[in-house]
């Protein structure tokens, strides 16, 4: 099997009925980018700076930082990278960063972490988003920020990265060609604020592990809700279905880059709902790549429609049995 994938490096993930679906990959290490090459991914869908804070002994250098950033950038080619800023706290604690657990938050996945933090420390935020735009001279930078609740943190983060390009610019240093601004949709209550948020961005990107967490109030790490809660539920298809939708109607790209995208039932399912762009671990590309070649995706949506207001509670039964019978 493994070969097959190889294989299927240098083929589109272009659905049977010739839907062009954009495959990228998760990384977070100066590693990772090899991967790029290895799995022929349309780019990085979602760049988790936050691992280079976290193997880190100390607070990474702002000039660290930009080494790694243009690294990546480089490695990367012509294909785009996009820069999650930090998103620490949570159940990422920090030795040099009073956060999460370490400082005694009962529920540190909904205490100070990512956009909260950065936005209250901004010292951090305006060191790495001045590294990111130093990376990215004379080219497209793309930049998303974790866990944000309201649009106006989408508001104040990019201010941040704004000024910094300003400060840039005054000393007429090369900038970044372009920089397309996106949102990370991980908390259910932006969902109800997308006509507010979508006009203001270029990108949005679904986190589906921390979105499924807060949807279902189920610890993404606790391993005895791991088999209670499933991803292909019909509350967690319709939410995204209504996000996928409206983010279409504004006319924003939309893409999924939780690790629920990395699973071929589900990244099937996902792709019913009319998600066109999926950023997923490496190694499942060679998978989701052989699902979406097989996959008819006119047939597809009709059938996950009529299951999702069926009423049905397991839809995962349903959807194994209709992918083998049309042989996805
Ligand atoms: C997510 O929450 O789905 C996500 C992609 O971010 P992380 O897993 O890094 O929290
Ligand atoms: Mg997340």
């Amino acid at each position: 099997r493994l070969a097959d994938y190889a294989a299927l490096r240098d083929l589109p993930p272009v659905t049977k009925d010739g839907t062009r679906i954009t495959l990228m990959i998760n990384a977070g290490l100066r590693d990772d980018a090899a991967a790029l090459q290895l799995t022929g991914a349309d780019g990085i869908g979602l760049f988790r700076t936050e691992f280079q804070f976290l193997v880190s002994a100390t607070l990474p250098r702002r000039e660290s930082q930009q080494r790694l950033y243009r690294a990546i950038i480089e490695e990367a080619g012509d294909k785009p990278v996009i820069f999650r800023t930090v998103d620490v706290g949570g159940d990422k604690a920090l030795p040099y960063i009073e956060v999460g657990n370490g400082v005694g938050e009962e529920n540190p996945a909904m205490g100070w972490r990512a956009l909260r933090l950065a936005l209250d420390r901004d010292g951090l935020m305006k060191a790495q988003a001045r590294a990111l735009l130093e990376a990215a001279a004379g080219r497209e930078l793309n930049i998303m920020f974790p866990m944000i609740s309201e649009p106006w943190e989408f508001d104040a983060a990019k201010a941040i990265v704004e000024h910094q390009r300003e400060w840039l610019a005054g000393r007429k240093k090369l900038l970044p060609a372009k920089i397309n601004y996106g949102a990370m949709l991980e908390v259910p209550a932006l969902a109800e604020m997308l006509d507010m948020l979508l006009p203001k961005i270029d990108f949005l990107s679904i986190g589906t592990n921390d979105l499924t967490q807060f949807l279902f109030a189920a610890d993404r790490a606790n391993p005895k809700l791991a088999e209670r809660y499933d991803w292909l539920s019909p509350a967690i298809l319709r939410f995204l279905r209504r996000i996928v939708r409206t983010s279409k109607d504004y006319g924003v790209p939309v893409g999924v880059c939780g690790e629920m995208g990395g699973r071929t039932l589900e990244s099937m399912a996902l792709i019913g709902i009319g998600v066109e762009r999926l950023s997923i671990t490496p190694a499942a590309v060679g998978p989701v790549k052989a699902m979406i070649r097989s996959l008819d995706r006119g047939q597809l949506v009709p059938e996950l429609e009529k299951l999702l207001a069926s009423g049905r509670a397991d839809l995962r039964t349903a959807l194994s049995d209709w992918a083998q019978a049309h042989d996805v």
